[in-house]
């Protein structure tokens, strides 16, 4: 990788910037045209920063063809290359919060204006730019960005799309004689995880992401095959638009919307830079509660003669830059595939990975789930892979490159003796996971003291995986209620553990007593009893002695407690071993109650049923959720005649339609907000 300094001289730099044009232009060729990169974003940008500092250095070194001062790539054969009427940029890119207030700063300097700019932020959509051309209010011609200035006729398959308007049609506004708008053509995630779980099986190489597929799926010859595809769209922006009054960007978004289009609906206006610096770290955490990819955040000048005034460079607008987040990918290689083994006995594969930076964190280990999953993705130990990781959820594999197979890859078999105690493994018929047959098998105790001390169960603060397992090895504990009663003396002589960390965790494992029967219910590990269902049933039944009386019919009778869960509940309470442990539990002074909710205004959705459908302007699902819970109401996940409400937001769909249908009230945030306040 090129080190920032700069060359010793213009001879050397001039050699440095025509291998760092190769290589850029390598890459933009498998990116644009073949929709396949063999490498990172992260890395294609460093490759970018470096040959821009060069050419900022020595500007008598830039050329016209210098990939900095060109937009994309080549348009591809086989495609009618088509003239933009109106030259299609990019964006400049802000890496950093510091970067987007030097942004700030130029617009500042640009506009001799010291007062407050308004900025629009919107979502910057992960798929591939298109231009659209109305004449007369009728799709002529659909192209994609290509090299800015010509890009591919790809009409026949933007017609496809069904959120693109053929005709655009409004009751009072004209309709201008040619009309040019540009916008974004996306993939959403399931139909991207659909479509890749299809070539897979297929045995056709996954695509690495769902800008790619949207790319590779828009630029098929055959428009049959982009109709199977799912694409969507959200158009952002305007060429050519004759006889059409606007003045700031807001209002254009507003006015083709009227027309028809699809705008999304998630944009903000901000007067003050830290507001839009907030936003963008905002969606840089939310990201992942979209149905869509989004790489960053758009922010924009809101006036348009703001806008002019500030022009373009020769590649990207100066009133306008793209604030990327931390790549949610990475490609790295599966060194090891390690098989642990679950509080249930299930053998779960784990890939040990070379350690790669991903949105923010290293990343060593991804989940492969089971032998099911393996082979469908055929992972093998030695595999380059590319994983996913966004926000808290657990790195997953991808696929493999299998292009960069070297002979000596081991496909994965899972062992047939459990790696903890040797007992026979086996997989029961119709089940994806192999179980340990040792019902003694020491990983389940082992896991299920992890379970029962972990965050959503008794909560011990530094009662981590190493200590609970030096505890055991030490035959400290050999039952999770031995843990009320170890005493300073007994724990300090562990490894590591001084003074003042013994009894901070004496202190811990004092307080958890206090943390209630929903804890408590879930901390034992009944099978399919999560956290939400020993909610509901520690708030009905409020104390243990209820619960383990509780029959099959009474669990079954409680919202959301289905047949599998209530009979496992019974089977656990039937087993001597269990009671006798929870006695010891409540010898020691563990809580085994749970306060009944108020029957005051927490309960003002008693009884009401929701449904949540699209995305809400302000809340999340998760907090909406929560709200209708604590007021005694459910969420549930589809629409029928017993459903109270919906509370929908944008890009609702069937769910919505339904609700029309069955003439349930449905509620926008705002009437929500309404309702519970
Ligand atoms: P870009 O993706 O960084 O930003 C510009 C594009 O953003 C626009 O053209 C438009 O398509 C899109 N966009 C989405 N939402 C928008 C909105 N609301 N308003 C305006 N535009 C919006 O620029 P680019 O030139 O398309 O591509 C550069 C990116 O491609 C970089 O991230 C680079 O890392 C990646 N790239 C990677 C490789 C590789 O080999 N890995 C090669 C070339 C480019």
């Amino acid at each position: 990788m090129p080190s920032s300094n700069l060359p010793e001289n213009a001879e050397a730099a001039k050699a440095e910037i025509r291998e760092l044009r190769t290589q850029i232009n390598y890459h933009n060729h498998r990116y644009y045209v073949l929709d396949n990169p063999d490498i990172e974003d992260k890395e294609y940008d460093l490759l970018m920063r470096r040959l821009i500092t060069l050419e900022t250095a020595y500007p008598e070194l830039i050329t016209g063809d210098s990939p900095t001062q060109r937009v994309g790539g080549a348009p591809a054969e086989g495609f009618l290359r088509v003239a933009h009427l109106t030259p299609m940029r990019s964006l400049g890119n802000a890496f950093s919060e510091e970067e987007l207030m030097a942004f700030h700063q130029r617009v500042i300097n640009g506009l001799a204006q010291t007062a407050d700019i308004e900025y629009v932020v919107e979502l910057k959509i992960d798929g591939l730019a298109i231009d659209l051309v109305y004449e007369n209010g009728r799709l002529i011609r659909g192209a994609t960005r290509g090299d800015g200035y010509e890009g591919e006729d790809v009409t026949g398959n933007i017609r496809t799309i069904r959120s693109v308007p053929l005709a655009l049609e409004h009751e009072s506004l004209a309709i201008p004689p040619l009309l040019e708008v540009r916008g974004e053509v996306y993939m959403p995630r399931k139909a991207f995880d659909r479509l890749n779980r299809e070539r897979s099986a297929a045995g056709e190489p996954p695509f690495a992401n769902p800008r790619n597929a949207a790319a590779g799926s828009l630029r098929q010859l055959d428009p049959q095959m982009t109709s199977k595809r799912a694409l969507d769209v959200f158009i952002y922006g305007i060429g050519i638009h004759e006889g059409v009054d606007i003045q700031t960007h807001t209002q254009m978004l507003q006015y083709l919307q009227k027309l028809g289009f699809k705008i999304n609906p998630l944009y903000r206006v901000f007067k003050r830079i830290e507001d839009v610096v907030g936003y963008c770290t905002e969606w840089a955490q939310k990201r992942g509660d979209l149905a869509y990819d989004i790489d960053g955040m758009v922010v924009k000048v809101n006036d348009l003669a703001g806008q002019e005034r500030l022009g373009f460079t020769a590649k990207d607008p100066r009133w306008a830059i793209a604030y990327k987040f931390p790549a949610e990918q990475a490609v790295t290689v599966v060194e090891d595939i390690f098989t642990g083994v679950g509080r249930t006995g299930v053998l779960t594969p784990t890939a040990i990975l070379r350690p790669v930076k991903v949105a923010g964190s290293t990343v060593s280990r991804a989940t492969l789930h089971n032998q099911d999953f393996i082979n469908e993705k055929d992972i093998r130990i030695g595999d380059t892979v590319i994983i996913h990781k966004a926000g808290e959820v657990i790195p997953e594999v991808i696929g493999v490159i299998v292009e960069k197979r070297m002979g000596k890859e081991q496909p994965f078999v899972m062992p047939a003796a459990c790696p903890e105690c040797g007992w026979p493994v086996v997989r029961q018929q119709g089940e994806a996971a192999h179980k340990c047959t040792n019902a003694h098998c020491p990983a389940l105790f082992r896991e299920g003291l992890i379970h029962f001390v972990s965050r959503d169960a008794m909560n011990i603060e530094g009662l981590g995986p190493s200590i609970l397992t030096a505890l055991i090895d030490a035959k400290l504990v050999t039952s999770a209620a031995d843990l009320y009663t170890l005493t300073a003396g007994q724990i300090i002589n562990l490894e590591r553990m001084g003074d003042k960390s013994a009894q901070n965790l004496l202190a811990a494992i004092e307080a958890s007593k206090q943390a209630g029967l929903a804890r408590l219910l879930y901390a034992l590990g009944i099978r399919f009893v999560g956290v939400k269902a020993a909610g509901i049933i520690a708030r009905h039944f409020g104390c243990m002695q209820a619960v383990r009386e509780a029959s099959f019919a009474s669990l079954t009778e409680l919202n959301e407690i289905g047949e599998k869960t209530a009979e496992s509940i019974v089977a656990f309470f039937a087993v001597p071993e269990n009671l006798e442990f929870i006695e010891r539990l409540e010898a020691v002074g563990v809580v085994m109650t749970e306060e009944k909710p108020q029957q005051t205004a927490s309960q003002l959705l008693q009884g009401k049923t929701f449904v949540l459908t699209g995305i809400l302007p302000t809340m999340t699902r998760t907090e909406a959720t929560a709200v209708i819970e604590r007021l005694g109401g459910k969420v549930t996940g589809s629409v029928s005649k017993k459903t109270d409400y919906v509370l929908a937001g944008s890009e609702a769909g069937s769910k919505l339609d339904k609700a029309r249908n069955l003439g349930i009230e449905i509620l926008t945030e705002e009437q929500f907000r309404q309702l519970v306040e």
